[in-house]
């Protein structure tokens, strides 16, 4: 199938966007681009206002949207957040979490994310006890996925203890496989399509043995697959791995053979320096997720110094506080500016490449994320008609995509060919009443 669009803007990676850009898409993927066509054909499909390579939402665990709301009231910290989050992850089944995700992943396509990386570790049923396919809550996630429309890399994680030395306990115990031969002979149960795609996942080092961690470490490098895992999100897990092990986490899981060019480390906000040496050398991703850092009072990631090791940057929303890929990117400058007393630190281009193309390269989609011939086409349309965006002019469109920007300014989103987005709302689901519904029945 082919069909053709004609972009009134559209952003193809320089520091400007450009104008009158016809776009042939053939089946999946892009067949053509050609800027500078002033006036629009009239068989092609009309997308006013900014367009974009689709966005790659690299961290999320779709059951914490449900989180929304219950945890932002009282006092606490990372550790009483945890707490919710259990009490939240008890409630869940293959259904229930299906319809929770589902909803998720349909809210995320109308943020323009085409493309989502599930850190999945909700395994087991109650008390760990798996069910009777041990991959029902991942294949769930997949099939949540499908229906939303967007790709999806599930990024199975090993959880094996509740803290250093700890067994898992309450909760955790749906996390945990027993060892690590056990979560990989688990996962390699699990099938690929072509909007699926697998990855690996150590927890942490928390919840992962540097034993463990090497062999999912080799199970993802076998498989020549992503690998992603929580990295100094804060000051106590760094204490807790240096008492153990002397060594910060990053040298842990250097030591175990998981840090290389498919290597992911998720938050980052309290890296040693010589951690940035060794993630850079690698050709390592850094997912921050600035929004939930925030919510958690995790810290605030280096951005410009992680960059300038040669590491590259990717974004997530992570806890789900807020589903809004513009505001993480912002969020990456406008932090560290708050920390350091300086402007201009990480460009509205490199922050962009980030949300687009960096982040689907982490998941295992390089063809993804650029708006090129033979990449595969996902297309977001930003209008310019609405109140924060109007008044854009080509020269500052990228800079007023990145600074001003909301989810709520997406218009349409195209994902692998097939239009999920048109006019603000999703083609197939009523993801407001998805949302309400699953919400309602996690907390009843
Ligand atoms: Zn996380």
């Amino acid at each position: 199938m082919t069909a053709t669009y004609w972009c009134e803007f559209a952003w193809l990676g320089g520091g400007t966007v450009a104008e009158g850009v016809l776009i042939e898409v053939d089946g999946e993927r892009i067949a053509s681009v050609e800027p500078g066509v002033t006036t629009p054909l009239p068989d092609a499909a009309r997308l006013n206002g900014i367009t974009l390579p689709g966005l790659a939402n690299t961290h999320s665990h779709a059951f914490q949207r449900a989180l929304r709301g219950h945890t932002h009231s009282d006092r606490g910290d990372f550790w009483t957040w945890r707490q919710a989050m259990y009490e939240v992850a008890s409630r869940l089944d293959p259904e229930l979490y299906l319809a929770l995700a589902r909803a998720t992943y349909g809210e995320m396509a109308l943020a323009g994310i085409t493309c989502v990386g599930e850190f999945h570790y909700l395994h087991h049923g109650p008390g760990g006890t798996p069910y009777s396919d041990p991959n029902a809550m991942g294949r769930a996630m997949i099939q949540a996925a499908r229906e939303a429309g967007i790709r999806i890399t599930l990024l199975d994680a090993c959880y094996l203890h509740g803290g250093i030395g700890e067994e898992v306990a309450g909760a955790q115990r749906r996390f945990g496989d027993g060892d690590a031969a056990a979560w990989a002979a688990r996962v390699s149960e699990l099938e690929q399509d072509e909007g699926a795609r697998l990855g690996a996942a150590i927890h942490s080092v928390r919840a992962v043995d540097p034993a463990s961690a090497a062999l999912v470490a080799e199970w993802a490098a076998h498989g020549e697959v992503p690998l992603h895992g929580h990295v100094s999100e804060q000051p106590a897990e760094n204490e807790a791995s240096l008492a153990a092990y002397g060594s910060t986490p990053t040298g842990v899981l250097a030591e175990a053979g998981a840090v290389g060019k498919r290597f992911t480390a998720v938050h980052c906000t309290h890296l040693a320096d010589a951690d940035f040496h060794v993630l850079g050398e690698a050709g390592a991703t850094c997912c921050v997720c600035p929004t939930t850092e925030r919510d958690l009072a995790d810290g605030v990631a280096e951005a410009e110094r992680l960059r300038s090791a040669g590491i590259e940057l990717a974004l997530g929303s992570d806890s789900h506080a807020v589903i809004d890929l513009f505001e993480e990117a912002r969020a990456v400058e406008l932090d560290e500016r708050l920390v350091r007393g300086k402007r201009g630190l990480n460009q509205a281009t490199e922050l962009l490449r980030a949300a687009t193309q960096d982040g689907h390269a982490s998941l295992g989609w390089a063809e993804a994320g650029r708006i090129e011939v033979g990449a595969i086409a996902d297309l977001v349309t930003l209008r310019l008609d609405g109140p924060r965006l109007a008044g854009t002019r080509p020269a500052t469109a990228v800079e007023a995509a990145v600074f001003a920007a909301t989810a709520a300014d997406v218009d349409r989103v195209v994902i692998s060919g097939s239009d999920v987005v048109r006019d603000g709302a999703h083609v197939r689901l009523d993801v407001p009443a998805e949302l309400d519904a699953a919400i309602g029945a996690a907390w009843s």
